[in-house]
């Protein structure tokens, strides 16, 4: 199943994609859970209603190249987020290879869905692209590493922006302040439910920006898998249904660069993760 959030006229509705078309479901039955967030929560049996809606003569269907999209979880309690996580990027950025994840957060306030704008925020010049998988949390509670795997209702498509003068260059060195900037979170276009990825670990995922590949690498280099990362944040937290938990980026980022290559307005990136799909977002000045 393909989930996404579309932005209509009377606010975000869940919607399932069935081929070229969204199918907004809360057009079509107001009874249902009003959010993606709601519907993952719900009873499997709630899920099959719901496709067995979509797949009706009298959908409601928005194609998919006039949808306006939101992330396809608008509103997750926690971002988070796995520093340096390809075994081909430490090796490019000459780092050692970390024996633990490294983590960090964004806000909800800094997601967006494909489509929308980057915002280049006026205070930073070194702004930074990172093509990232995102693990969506379908369970609450506290994974470990005998049942990580139970906890994932799906997987989506994100890119890590980040204001590397924010992140690397003020006083206490911590990271959150360039990680979530206003839209430094964009994801989607769509949730793809966990049946539908036979094997997370061997995807092709890149960045193009204006059309030419920067990132071109596969999740089998990823340092921690994603059962994990699930069962190190398990001995921290409580996952929420909704959580995104994005997996770290492969090389080609701007700042390993020689010269650094960093957006600027017009930029258009498109983040692809095989078989998850395109996240395309254009940037724009503030
Ligand atoms: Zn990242």
């Amino acid at each position: 199943m393909r989930l996404a959030t579309l932005a209509t006229a009377n606010g975000p509705h869940p919607a399932i994609q069935v081929g070229d078309y969204y199918v907004d479901l809360a057009a079509m039955s107001p009874g249902f859970p009003p959010t993606v967030r709601q519907l993952l929560a719900a009873d499997q049996s709630v899920r099959n209603a719901a496709l067995d809606l979509a797949n009706r003569d009298d959908a409601v269907r928005i194609p998919v190249s006039e949808a306006k999209l939101h992330s396809p979880i608008p509103d997750p309690q926690k971002v988070l987020c796995v520093g340096l996580n390809y075994r081909d990027h430490a090796i490019e950025s000459g780092l050692p290879i970390p024996r633990e994840p490294v983590l960090f957060s964004k806000f909800p306030s800094a997601l967006i869905g494909s489509g929308e704008n980057i915002v280049l925020p006026r205070v930073s010049t070194k702004v930074d692209f990172e093509a990232e998988l995102i693990i969506v949390i379908g369970k609450r509670g506290r994974p470990t590493d005998r049942d990580a795997m139970e906890y994932v209702a799906g997987y989506t498509v994100g890119h890590d922006v980040s204001a590397r003068d924010w992140q690397l260059e003020k006083d206490g060195k911590q990271w959150m302040t360039g990680k979530t900037f206003d839209t430094f979170a964009p994801v989607g276009p769509v949730l793809v439910t966990v049946d539908e990825v036979p094997d997370i670990h061997n995807l092709q995922i890149s960045l193009k920006l204006n059309g030419a590949f920067v990132q071109n690498s596969n999740t089998r280099e990823m340092i921690f898998s994603v059962p994990q990362i699930l069962a190190y944040v398990g001995q921290i937290m409580t996952l929420e249904v909704g959580d995104l938990i994005f997996t770290g980026t492969p090389p080609g980022v701007g700042i390993g660069r020689k010269p650094p290559l960093y957006l600027k307005a017009g930029d258009v990136c498109e983040v692809e993760i095989q078989g998850l799909g395109i996240l395309k977002n254009t940037c724009v000045a503030e």
